[in-house]
């Protein structure tokens, strides 16, 4: 059974690339009938950040991809904070000892960075693998004896998994393909420190294990851990996952990785808790901005994959049995902040008119504005030129505060001398019309400029300014409607007078 996991660390905020992983994940494990699972990765203290657990769960939440299997849903694999299962990791960094995978390192950082600075003079990197490993402080060099004293003295050590010198490993990944990896470059990387913690490569390979994760979809930034991992795995004797690194998210410009220094718009937690940028703004996530979780998603599965047709618009199903790990780019995806418009733009237009009615009077109360006007009927008319909600609001004021002045450039071509007697006659129209339709209206008023032989543009243009003040606006017909009689002809009379 496919089994994957979502294992953000809790620093802060998500941003979109830890969206996507989440999302990606999620669509995988649906579309095999299979298991998403959450596991926050919390094992560095230093970097932990209160609240950053919750934040992520409702933005999962919020999104619609809900995990199967984590925090608050345990199941047989729990607990699933690795700093709950702390107990657990000692015993494999033990075993890897054991087996000769791994070793005790006691070098202090004092020493470390003085063989650092040390090769640096000489223009070579320090590694800690075979190239150096038996001139410095640990167990292949010292006896058991030396070691277990060391320990008992309590001095501070790690233990460091011991990397093959001289091998050529193949890798693959089911978006890169196969890769091939030196071990003579790799690091002796630390798997466990003398705090007790197991670093991110042990407690994450574990884990995996443990959990018995069958397909591992992660960042770009990972595939430098691969070797490692794979290595841990067959040092522990232990099946591997198949791995998945989806590409990096690009600046719109293509020009690097996109960052939070790209601004508030792009740093793109998907909603803020009480964090602040580096210039003390609340973070501003999509949910603040007023975008539609269907429309993130949406936008989001596009960075990095396509369907290999021309559709773009894609339910949260449809996803799920359109998505597959093999169509996802080995090359970086350009975040577009102009297509996640028009994804949202598009969302827009699907919901219900009486449920963005209800939003539209949500933001209505906040702006202190009272109204008994046909609000469905207003959303209708206004959501084709909207983006988000508050848009509603930009595209439709008028019919809620009469204007008070008219704009400038049109009302000179549109006031001319005969207007104020023609607008009278709408005047006297409106007043003898009790059906006040749209339709009706427009029969009775273009009836008149027809038979009269007037011009269209010479009633139509000054009505449109005086109920709106402006040229914009759905149809002066449909704007009657909604206004009512008395409203339309005090505004018009207002325009004449
Ligand atoms: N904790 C890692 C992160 O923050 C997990 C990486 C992985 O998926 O292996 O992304």
């Amino acid at each position: 059974k496919v089994r994957v996991r979502f294992a953000p660390s809790p620093t802060g905020p998500l941003h979109i690339g830890g969206v996507r992983t989440a999302l990606f994940n999620y669509l995988f494990a649906k579309k095999h009938k299979g298991d998403f699972l959450l596991r926050i990765e919390d094992t560095d203290q230093t970097r932990y950040v209160e609240g950053a657990e919750a934040y992520i769960i409702e933005a999962l939440n919020w999104l619609n991809i809900p995990y199967d299997e984590g925090p608050g849903k345990e199941k047989d694999c729990g607990p699933y904070r690795q700093s709950e299962r702390k107990h657990l990791y000692k015993q494999y960094a033990d075993a890897l000892i054991e087996s000769g995978n791994a070793y005790y390192a006691f070098d202090t950082s004092k020493e470390l960075d003085a063989h650092r600075k040390d090769h640096d003079e000489k223009g070579k990197t320090f590694i800690y693998n075979w190239h150096n490993r038996l001139k410095l402080k640990n167990s292949l060099v010292i006896s058991a004896e030396e070691t277990q004293q060391k320990i008992a003295n309590g001095e501070e050590y790690v233990i460091r998994f011991k990397s093959p010198e001289d091998e050529t490993l193949q890798l693959n990944d089911i978006i890169r393909g196969e890769m091939q990896v030196e071990t003579s470059i790799l690091d002796d990387k630390v798997l466990f420190k003398s705090d007790g913690m197991p670093t991110y490569h042990l407690a994450n390979i574990v884990d995996d294990h443990l959990m018995k994760i069958t397909h591992v979809i992660r960042g770009e930034e990972w595939l430098p851990s691969l070797a490692l991992h794979v290595l841990l795995y067959r040092a522990f004797g232990w099946e591997a996952p198949k791995f998945a690194h989806l590409p990096l998210i690009l600046k719109p410009t293509g020009n690097g990785k996109l960052s939070k220094r790209d601004g508030d718009k792009m740093g793109f937690p998907v909603f803020p808790l009480e964090w602040k940028t580096v210039e003390g703004d609340l973070f501003s996530g999509y949910r603040e901005d007023g975008y539609l979780p269907e429309a993130v998603v949406n936008m989001l599965a596009f960075l990095g994959w396509n369907p290999g047709t021309e559709q773009e618009i894609f339910s949260l199903e449809e996803l799920i049995s359109a998505f597959e790990l093999e169509r996802v780019h080995k090359a970086g995806a350009k975040f577009d902040p102009e297509k996640t418009k028009w994804f949202q733009h598009q969302y827009l237009q699907e919901v219900d008119d009486a449920k963005l009615a209800a939003d539209f009077l949500q933001l209505l109360k906040e702006k202190g504005v009272s109204s008994n006007l046909n609000l469905t009927k207003i959303v209708s008319l206004l959501k084709e030129r909207a983006t988000f909600v508050s848009d509603l609001w930009d595209q439709g004021s008028f019919f809620f505060e009469a204007p008070d002045s008219y704009d400038a450039k049109a009302s000179d071509k549109a006031f001319k001398a005969e207007t104020p007697e023609l607008l009278q006659k709408v005047v006297s129209i409106l007043n003898a019309t009790e059906d006040f339709s749209a339709e009706n209206l427009s029969e009775k008023v273009k009836g008149w400029i027809t038979s009269e032989n007037i011009g269209f543009g010479k009633v139509m243009m000054p009505l449109r300014l005086a109920l709106v003040g402006e040229m914009k606006g759905p149809d002066v017909f449909d704007i009657f409607s909604i206004l009512g009689k008395e409203e339309s002809i005090s505004r018009i009379e207002k325009a004449i007078s």
